[in-house]
């Protein structure tokens, strides 16, 4: 191909760029307008975008004495100078603006003693792009990402556009389209090769757009082909397991409660029985507040199990939580005469021995433990049912490990983390959704704030003054997987100092992962029972853990968190009769985009709503954590923005596959599927 010799051809590739199609898939990411790119000298008040080219001039950093400090570039194009001013983010512009960069401005043009732009979009040109001005005026052009290595290679931007050229030039009209015409014309979709065109040599931008539209819908479109295909070989096959009785043990269980069950609770209930007397493999997601009352639903349906004949599981993301679990299932099911049984990696091998034959013989019925359960060497007698208690921990390659165990198990996922029903859509495919609406027990609350360092002081003040009145105390420090240890030195740091400091008349507790199950037990139980007064803990708390009379959270480096898990967090305090106080302790400062963020939680104690905003401020991978938590990547498509199209390529995805189940007669398409997701996900087997 023109343009690309050995050389590029090595660097390409290793960029995972090989062929010319490739390379049209290599896109832009962002336009410059020559449309309406103007002489700084023909400048007026403009309540649009412009652009203006030029070189910078004058960089100078105004500091706070007159108000606001603020950075303030001069951009010279030969007609003129324009002031454009930087409020935020002061010292990353500082560090890029070098004298005569060129530069592209675009935004709004403003007075204020003279024309400004305020927190321009800034595209930093190579010298030829500045240059370029008279073939491109009045054009759009596409700016290519390019990394440290195409760079070396002579492929920054304008690289790139002329390789891109020639690709073109190459392909053409003969890029073959997975798409039928009909799904086409009904989602009003341009063709393949159209799509390229527009996204790389625009006329306009309602171009890029209807390009980017249809990149975007393909990319849904395999992955929601693919659930759809899942859905129908797991209701094909049939081979669930139903539980048809509903008798004495679970009304027995029922009726020893010391609560009546609410309303939400028992419609849910009803839900999910219909669901597991039906021969197909239930997969189903209980949403629920914290608090809601999931874990009784959960005990109820294992009985349901455990009356039919089969084993029941219960899985929780950390060891303390299932310790804890176990600890609820011990007291609810003593008027049945049975207990559960916990399994953790952290026990010792004989009892871990006599713990696993109690599994295989069926001898264990409930049986409760953290991921340990689904590991080699588990082998159960009668696998009924799995719950899975706050599922965004686990994602498809632990949820495909379940469903090989046993005789395809039904799964009820548990989460406190309402998941916006587009992207569950997209994550889970066809999973059944229930929601419990209602909370049990008028819940007294809780006040967030959020304080800065100056408070630290006046808060451990407050906690000393409280404590001998009975208040309880958690203190949370964040546990990040890749920083892990130098995190948890700084909790337990923290404690020390405060055991032997401020905190030094209270009695004080620490709890981490990293202590063993007894220690952490022990501790917990303390805290329960009062002895313990003031908690320091990590994440290790965020879910489930029960403790109803404690009152007081303080969060130290509230930053680091993201909403939905600090919700969850302070949904910890406030859960009996008195109201609770969660301070956030943050670190940054005040008015910070980072602090702002928080505002959000103060605002609204909806967790859908804060759920919706954390995915809209950090994106859905990191909402999620890491991939392998099993979101499927998108390269151009956001579930989020995009939900529209995500809506309509499901919609169709769905209905193909019901009148073409194998992708018979669209065999582009499902090598398209095939390519995407052979590899990532064994096809059809992850329900
Ligand atoms: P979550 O949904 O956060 O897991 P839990 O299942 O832990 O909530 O329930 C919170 C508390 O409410 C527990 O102490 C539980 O025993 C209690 N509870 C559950 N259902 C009811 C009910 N119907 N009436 C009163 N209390 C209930
Ligand atoms: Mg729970």
């Amino acid at each position: 191909m023109r343009g690309v010799g050995p050389k590029r051809g090595e660097v390409l590739k290793s960029e995972g760029i090989a062929t010319a199609l490739d390379l049209l898939n290599h896109l832009p990411r962002r336009y410059l307008d020559r449309t309406r790119i103007l002489k700084i000298r023909d400048l007026n008040e403009t309540d649009y975008e412009v652009t203006v080219i030029g070189r910078v001039g004058y960089v100078t950093y105004a500091g706070s004495r007159r108000g606001r400090p603020r950075l303030e570039l001069g951009l010279d194009d030969d007609t003129g100078v324009l002031k454009c001013v930087w409020f935020e983010g002061l010292s990353y512009w500082k560090n890029i603006f070098q004298e005569g960069m060129p530069i592209a401005v675009s935004g709004k043009v403003n007075y204020y003693g003279g024309l400004q732009m305020v927190h321009p979009v800034v595209d930093i040109l190579s010298d030829e792009e500045e240059e370029y001005d008279g073939i491109f005026t009045g054009r759009i052009i596409p700016l290519y990402p390019s990394g440290e290595e195409f760079r070396k290679a002579k492929l920054d931007s304008r690289g790139f556009r002329r390789i891109i050229i020639s690709a073109w030039e190459n392909l053409r009209e003969n890029i073959p389209d997975p798409l039928s015409k009909s799904v086409r014309d009904s989602e009003n979709l341009c063709q393949l090769h159209e799509a390229y065109r527009y996204i790389h040599f625009p006329e306009s931008f309602t171009q890029t757009q209807e390009g980017f539209h249809r990149l975007k819908f393909d990319e849904f479109f395999a992955l929601e082909l693919l659930l759809a295909i899942r859905r129908r070989k797991r209701r094909e096959k049939e081979i669930g397991i139903s539980f048809p009785k509903a008798g004495e043990l679970t009304r027995k269980l029922i009726s020893s409660l010391p609560f009546e069950l609410t309303d939400s609770q028992k419609q849910v209930l009803k839900e999910i029985r219909e669901d597991m007397k039906s021969p197909h493999p239930m997969n189903r997601l209980l949403q629920g507040d914290v608090g809601s009352g999931k874990t009784i639903v959960a005990i109820i349906l294992m009985t349901l199990a455990v009356e039919n004949g089969y084993q029941a599981a219960l899985l929780a993301p950390t060891e303390v939580l299932a310790e804890q679990h176990a600890l609820v299932l011990t007291h609810f099911l003593k008027p049945l005469i049975i207990e559960p049984i916990l399994l953790v990696g952290a026990q010792r091998k004989a009892e871990r021995e006599k713990i696993l034959q109690q599994i295989a013989t069926g001898k264990a019925k409930y049986i409760v433990g953290t991921h340990a359960l689904f590991q080699e060497g588990v082998e159960y007698h009668r696998l009924g049912l799995v719950v899975i208690d706050e599922q965004h921990r686990f994602g498809v390659a632990q949820r495909l490990a379940i469903r090989q165990k046993g005789e395809r198990p039904d799964v009820l996922v548990m989460t406190a983390t309402p998941i916006p029903r587009s992207l569950a859509m997209t994550i889970y495919g066809d999973l059944d959704v229930s929601v419990l609406s209602q909370s049990p027990v008028q819940r007294a609350g809780v006040r967030t704030v959020i304080r800065g360092e100056d408070a630290r002081a006046d808060i451990y003040k407050y906690i000393v003054e409280q404590s001998p009145k009975g208040a309880q105390t958690f203190i949370v420090y964040p546990i990040i997987e890749e920083s892990e240890k130098l995190d948890l030195k700084a909790a337990v740091e923290g404690f020390e100092l405060l055991r032997q400091g401020a905190l030094s008349s209270c009695r004080m507790g620490l709890l981490h992962g990293r202590l063993s199950s007894e220690q952490k037990n022990k501790v917990l139980t303390e805290f329960r029972s009062g002895k313990i007064q003031v908690l320091v803990t990590t994440t290790v708390i965020e879910v489930g853990v029960d403790v109803p009379q404690a009152t007081i959270m303080i969060i130290e480096h509230p930053e680091r968190f993201g909403l939905a898990q600090l919700h969850q967090l302070r949904g910890r305090v406030g859960r009996g009769s008195q109201r609770g106080t969660c301070i956030l302790l943050a670190s940054g400062p005040p008015g910070d985009e980072t602090m702002r963020r928080l505002d959000t939680l103060l605002k609204t104690d909806d967790g859908f709503l804060i759920s919706e905003a954390d995915l809209t401020l950090r994106g859905a991978g990191e909402f999620f954590g890491t991939r392998q938590h099993g979101l499927p990547a998108f390269k151009i498509a956001d579930p989020l923005k995009d939900r529209e199209i995500l809506e309509s390529a499901r919609r169709r995805a769905f209905e193909l596959i019901e009148q073409d189940p194998e992708l018979h007669h669209h065999p582009a398409l499902k090598k398209t599927v095939m390519d995407k997701y052979q590899a990532s996900v064994p096809l059809a087997e992850v329900g």
